[in-house]
């Protein structure tokens, strides 16, 4: 299956009164999510996603076509059954794709491929909290310098969450900035 880069990126002007394509609230968009192969730089999809949806993304809770590993988006589903772009375009997902040369390679997938590593980064540190948190409920035998040890670190893992996400907004503007 080749490599996808999902990517959250401001709503485009013509988004900016667009539902969301992921859940069937009828929910105002908030975000794009842009789809690219890692490859080519190609755009495979982009859709609009709600706050909830993209809360969900960001938590790795949308669910991804198996074959081809695109969002799943509402209007795919027919008859609760679901038909990815994939399939409709009949897409051969294990076609050899060639890379894109570094002359061909777009100023916009190189910021979508720095907001997907902040997000990825991101998710993992998120994880390593959890289970740090976890780790102080479930025991029971922790002495003080201990806790106070493991209590430093999620301190310094939600401040590095926190540059990061820093780090992901400056994105976001230079990312804004290049298409003017
Ligand atoms: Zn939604
Ligand atoms: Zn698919």
């Amino acid at each position: 299956m080749r490599e996808l880069i999902h990517a959250i990126l401001e709503l485009e002007e013509w988004n900016s009164d667009s539902i969301c394509y992921f859940c069937s609230t009828l929910n105002k968009a908030v975000c794009q999510i842009r789809t690219r192969s890692k490859k080519t730089d190609k755009i495979i999809a982009n859709a609009c996603a709600c706050e909830n949806c993209k809360e969900k993304f960001e938590n790795n809770q949308l669910p991804k076509c198996e074959r081809c590993g695109r969002l799943k988006i509402q209007v795919n589903f027919l008859h609760g059954r679901y038909v990815c772009d994939c399939v409709k375009n009949k897409e051969d997902t294990n076609e050899k794709e060639l890379p894109a040369l570094p002359h061909e390679r777009r100023p916009n997938a190189f910021y979508e491929r720095q907001i997907n590593a902040l997000q990825e980064e991101k998710n993992q540190l998120t994880e390593e909290v959890e289970t740090h948190l976890e780790a102080l409920e479930v025991s029971e035998v922790w002495n003080k310098r201990q806790k106070q040890e493991l209590l430093d670190e999620i301190k310094r893992l939600k401040e590095r969450n926190k540059n990061l996400e820093e780090q992901l907004k400056t994105q976001l503007v230079a990312q804004i900035e290049t298409k003017k």
